[in-house]
């Protein structure tokens, strides 16, 4: 078989809904990234990004993309001490930033805060886990001089988050689903998803192809979704049903309500919150009361 893009080479791989050669396919992921870069004004004059690096192939592949296309970055590590996990993610951090001449900046959450997210009980690990991240991938990169945090999420991340979002009527969350969530509030960091229009298994085989670390994301602690099989089931019969999806989330966000948070300082910590206590707060005062 011919690949559809070239009509000369070979077709080895699937993706994009097309059968490609290995050089059209990396020519053609890199197009894509660009464009979203580019389109959408991920990255503008005087920006600073901190690049969420987990270790995971995404976040792998959104570092050197930002790096390739010229924005001044810089690696930003959590390591949120999940026992036979974090320890190897935080080292492929660190040896891939050090690789591409980036710097990292590294949070040990137990080292730094005392707990770690299995520490806390009488919450989900994955909720806990997700405000840590929120709250520390805010505060640490703003006082590091950041101007954008970015992040990996694929297409499918996002298609998946819009499908669960959708089925549970949380309509007001998708407004979220876009490559470029702007600030609310002067101390919150904009938001860059420059991964808005590759999927998971593209991501990989770029990985795979330009030989890259491709550790999976999943963390031991997460439940399995099947979302994305199914996403990858519907393309399978309708062409480019991914991308064409992922657009109209776009445009749709722009259609949601505001959800009107009112902003107050965290009593404890003084980070913006629409709480008195923000929830990285409560969820240290709910560790030490444990301890
Ligand atoms: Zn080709
Ligand atoms: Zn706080």
């Amino acid at each position: 078989m011919r690949c559809e893009a070239c009509r000369r080479a070979r077709a080895s791989l699937r993706g994009f809904s097309m059968d490609l050669c290995e050089d059209c396919f990396i020519r053609i992921y890199r197009r894509r990234v660009f464009h979203v870069i580019k389109a959408y004004s991920l990255v503008g004059r005087g920006d600073r990004v901190a690049v969420a690096l987990s270790g995971g192939k995404d976040s792998v592949v959104a570092l050197k993309m930002l790096k390739e296309y010229g924005a001044d970055v810089f690696a930003y590590h959590i390591n949120l001490g999940i026992p036979g996990y974090s320890d190897e993610m935080e080292s492929i951090s660190r040896e891939f930033a050090a690789e591409l001449g980036v710097e990292i900046h590294v949070t040990s959450l137990r080292e730094e805060y005392g707990f770690r997210v299995v520490d806390i009980e009488g919450r989900k690990a994955c909720s806990a886990c997700g405000a840590v991240k929120r709250y520390l991938m805010n505060r640490v990169p703003r006082e590091l001089g950041a101007t954008k945090v970015a992040t990996g999420h694929n297409m499918d991340d996002i298609l998946e988050f819009f499908l669960k979002n959708l089925l549970s009527g949380n309509y007001a969350w998708n407004r979220k689903l876009v490559p470029h969530n702007p600030s609310e509030h002067p101390l919150v960091l904009p938001r860059i998803r420059p991964l808005f229009e590759v999927g998971e298994r593209e991501t990989l085989a770029y990985a795979l192809l330009t030989d890259l670390p491709v550790r999976a994301d999943r963390c031991p602690l997460a439940k399995f979704s099947g979302w994305k099989e199914i996403i990858y089931e519907i393309e399978r019969k309708k062409k480019n049903f991914r991308v064409q999806l992922i657009r109209s989330v776009r445009e749709l966000a722009a259609h949601m309500p505001g959800e009107g948070t009112v902003w107050r300082e965290c009593t404890v910590c003084g980070e913006p919150t629409s709480r008195e206590v923000c929830a990285f707060c409560s969820l240290r005062a709910r560790v030490d009361a444990h301890d």
